[in-house]
């Protein structure tokens, strides 16, 4: 049993929208355990929609579209399904009464437009659209179905789980299903997570892959079975022996952010936390605060684009922070300084450069003021732009973390 994906919509190529709707349909065919094959993009063109569609037709169980609906020429979703089908299209004459009322209940007028949408291939069957005008359908010949939805994505999302996802478990017997469980680590890169449970990766029920972002590697265990508690089984001696490996790398699992785990360490530790930072413009900030517990765990964050406005703000002293900027000396001293200030137990200094990817550029020092003292640290890491920061931050955040655990 496979499935595919035909986004449509000229926009989609040009990238003027992200196509998320490929990505949400694929998330929810995994929970009825349909495995995809293939998603395509394709622009609003009825040669090359026919194209795709012929070829998934022949080759897929099920085909989803998304897209082309609309009552404008441009919509050659209709025509391209039928196309591939080798069918005509016929005007539903119940349909056109259908959406003339929808029409009505909002106090507008139908237009000849409009009732283009009513056209459908020969012996399709209506999937009712009460959220919107575009009528969504299906054309089913054997074993195989073509279901086109409309392109907008919070009806297509209504229509897929009130009216897709029980017609294709019910049509397909379908009784599989796939659990995800999603190990986050910090602090170690993907070609180290890789040495160390390289062999788990080429294993087949559960699949072990890996995913890298800026400061932060996932790794993904994936499992099919017949029931949820089955795929559970499946996952758990493998998650057991991925934690094993890969130990407090591990800060989480799921949707769980470094922000989520190191505010509510916080929070349940009845511990305050102040930040000060210069490179990263505020993100640090921003994600603690977005964290489960950020707005009880952080009691004061300050930015500054350098050093003289921070000297100030901060009153740090020559003797205290040196003359040099960056360094570590400065960075244990606006540490000490923001916690002071803040009246907080942990003090946070993430202290560098404007532009830490230049070669030439000093490195970024972080400096971590606790009751018992300041914890170090120092990264020279050289990417630019959002992943560097996402880099810097994840440290920063993992420098408390580790000194809480
Ligand atoms: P309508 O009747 O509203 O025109 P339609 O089925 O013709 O519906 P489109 O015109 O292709 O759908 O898309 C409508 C809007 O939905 C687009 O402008 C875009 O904002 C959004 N959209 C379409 N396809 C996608 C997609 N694959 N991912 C995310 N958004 C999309
Ligand atoms: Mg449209």
């Amino acid at each position: 049993m496979q499935a595919e994906i035909v986004t449509i919509g000229t926009e989609l190529l040009l990238g003027e929208i992200i196509d998320t709707n490929a990505a949400w349909i694929a998330q929810r065919l995994t929970t009825i355990g349909l495995n995809l094959f293939y998603t395509h993009t394709v622009g609003d063109n009825l040669q090359r929609i026919t194209d795709v569609l012929r070829t998934g037709f022949q080759r897929s169980n099920v085909v989803i579209t998304t897209g082309g609906l609309g009552p404008t020429v441009d919509d050659m979703t209709r025509p391209a399904v039928a196309a591939a089908t080798g069918r005509e299209l016929v005007l539903d004459e119940d349909l056109v009464q259908e959406i003339a009322a929808y029409f009505a209940r909002r106090g507008a007028t139908m237009t000849d437009n409009n009732r283009r949408q009513a056209q459908l291939p020969a012996g399709a069957t209506v999937i009712h659209n009460p959220v919107g005008t575009a009528p969504a359908f299906r054309v089913e010949e054997g074993d195989h179905v073509i279901i086109s939805l409309p392109g907008v994505p919070h009806e297509m999302r209504y229509l897929m789980e009130n009216e897709v996802l029980p017609y294709l478990r019910q049509r397909f017997n379908l009784r599989g299903v796939i659990r995800s469980r999603v190990l986050r680590t910090c602090g170690i890169g993907e070609s180290a997570i890789d040495t160390r449970i390289g062999d788990l990766m080429e294993q087949s029920n559960p699949t072990v892959g890996t995913a890298a972002h800026p400061g932060q590697t996932d790794v993904r265990i994936t499992a099919k079975a017949d029931t949820e508690a089955e795929a559970l089984a499946l996952i758990e001696p493998v998650e057991r022996e991925l934690r094993r490996r890969l130990g407090d790398y591990i800060f989480g699992t799921d949707t769980e952010t470094l922000a989520d785990v190191v505010t509510t360490m916080l929070a349940e530790r009845g511990l305050t936390l102040a930040v000060v930072e210069t490179t990263t413009h505020g993100e640090l900030t921003r994600q603690l605060c977005e964290g489960r517990c950020g707005s009880a765990a952080l009691v004061g964050a300050m930015t500054f684009t350098g050093a003289p406005s921070l000297r100030q703000a901060l009153r740090l002293s020559e003797e205290a922070a040196g003359d040099v900027f960056p360094s570590q000396a400065f960075a244990d001293a606006a540490a000490r300084a923001v916690r002071s200030a803040h009246g907080a137990d942990l003090g946070l200094a993430l202290i560098g450069p404007h532009d830490p990817a230049r070669p030439d550029s000093p490195p970024v020092f972080f400096s971590l003021a606790t009751p018992a003292g300041v914890i170090q640290g120092e990264s020279r890491q050289g990417r630019a732009g959002p992943s560097g920061m996402g880099w810097l931050v994840h440290l920063g955040m993992d420098m408390v973390r580790r000194y809480l655990l």
